[in-house]
């Protein structure tokens, strides 16, 4: 086995942690696995050479804090769980989808659109839409990663009751998570502001490459600056070229079935969300700063009812000074072994 790792953190049976992480299933997860196969490796090496000696490196403390992070949360959804999990976009940057904002909770790039400049300016919804086609080239081809697909492993041991998500990517879904909120609703669909039409984002990009051939050969369509709401950066100069799309049952405006900034989350969202919340015992948090009410809210409901609370998150949070337990862990890295240590 791996002394090394008893020495680290005795309490929590860490060569039980590596065994069950070697076990996991590479081909499924396709992110988190091969970093805890190198860290394997390395480990393996070094026990070897140092013939298991109680000396240790920056990778085996990483490891051994990693082991003893995942029995934690593993830990607790076995203690309080079906526990309902909030996630955010820290989950899905790993599958190329970047964040709103830094460690520290400020903004990464300029502030999204607003629900009333895309409501009231011909401007704005020319400007979004155009974005929006070169954002949805990454957006579209993102796909679920280790962490998405450990979640809805602990869903379907039944670890997890509900999955409430900030994200509009779709990826929890995608990974065959069953009971998944989409608390600012999605990207998969846009609906008609004047009629209700409903249409696939898939097709409506058919339908805008058709009607700009000679936009989308002339702009860049890759871009350093995607953002989680599938909006992409290019020059101002080049949107106002674009023809945006109209219904094409009425000619209204077209808008994507997500919850704008400065829009209100529609009702029927809400009372999925707090059915959620009130069939719960407990609350995970994942990947998110909490910066945003509507994640907030569910945490102070929780700590409010004396409910325990962990979040996993790399940066700060909102909620820090709650009395919450905080992970500081990527959980692409941690969810995969947590999901390897429940039965
Ligand atoms: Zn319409």
């Amino acid at each position: 086995m791996l002394p090394v790792f008893i020495n680290l953190a005795a309490t929590h049976q860490p060569c039980d942690v590596i065994d069950a992480f070697c076990g996991y299933n590479p081909n499924r997860a396709k992110i988190g696995p091969g970093i805890f196969a190198d860290w394997c490796m390395t480990l393996q090496s070094e026990n070897s050479v140092k013939g298991r000696t109680t000396g240790h490196s920056g990778s085996s403390r990483a490891l051994a804090t990693l082991a003893s992070d995942a029995r934690v949360v593993a830990d607790f959804v076995a203690q309080h769980g079906p526990v309902l999990v909030l996630t955010g976009a820290g989950i899905s940057t790993a599958s190329g989808i970047p964040e709103y904002r830094d460690i520290d909770g400020n903004w990464k790039h300029a502030k999204p659109v607003q629900y009333k400049d895309f409501i009231e300016s011909a401007e704005v919804y020319q400007r979004y839409w155009a974005r929006s086609a070169v954002g949805w080239k990454t957006m579209g081809r993102a796909r679920p990663n280790a962490g998405h697909y450990a979640l809805a492993e602990l869903e379907q041991r039944g670890h997890v009751s509900h999955l409430i998500t900030q994200n509009v990517d779709r990826l929890h879904a995608q990974a065959q998570h069953q009971n998944v909120v989409d608390l600012h609703g999605n990207l998969s669909t846009a609906s008609c502001l004047s009629c209700s039409n409903t249409l696939a984002r898939e097709s409506l990009q058919q339908e805008m490459e058709a009607q700009n051939p000679n936009w989308f050969a002339s702009v860049p369509q890759t871009t350093t600056e995607q953002k989680p709401d599938g909006d992409a950066w290019i020059a101002a100069r080049a949107t106002k070229h674009f023809l945006p799309p109209r219904c094409p049952t009425c000619g209204g405006k077209l808008k994507p079935d997500v919850v704008f900034f400065g829009e209100g989350i529609p009702q029927r969202i809400i009372s999925a969300a707090l059915r959620a919340q009130e069939q719960a015992g407990a609350l995970l948090v994942v990947g998110s700063s909490l910066i945003v009410f509507s994640g907030f809210r569910i945490v102070r409901d929780f700590c409010a009812r004396q409910l325990p609370v962990i979040i996993i998150n790399q940066g700060k949070t909102r909620a820090d000074d709650l009395p919450v337990r905080k992970i500081v862990h990527d959980a692409n890295e941690l969810l995969p072994l947590t999901a390897s240590l429940t039965q």
